[in-house]
């Protein structure tokens, strides 16, 4: 049985994950291991705390520079349309 090393390495990696220190892969596989395990998500309160790291994740990225990008690429396809 692999899943109590796995929680106690959950256990650890979260402090690291809250840190913002962990890679997206790394998120990704603490994430799935808290979903599917009930002990992590009751004894460690994980869930929420992952939770909201992820909109604090998603709030990182500015969607301004994409916006950006799209602005400038809708921009050079009108500009293209009438010359
Ligand atoms: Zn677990």
């Amino acid at each position: 049985m692999t899943e109590n090393m796995s929680c106690q390495e959950i256990k650890q990696k979260v402090h690291e994950y809250l840190a913002n220190e962990l890679s997206p892969e790394q998120l990704e596989f603490i994430t799935e291991h808290i979903a599917n395990c009930d002990t992590c998500d009751a004894e460690y309160g994980l869930e929420d705390a992952i939770n909201r790291k992820i909109e604090e994740y998603c709030n990182v990225v500015p969607p301004e520079s994409l916006l950006d990008g799209i602005k400038n690429r809708i921009r050079q396809i009108q500009v293209g349309e009438e010359h």
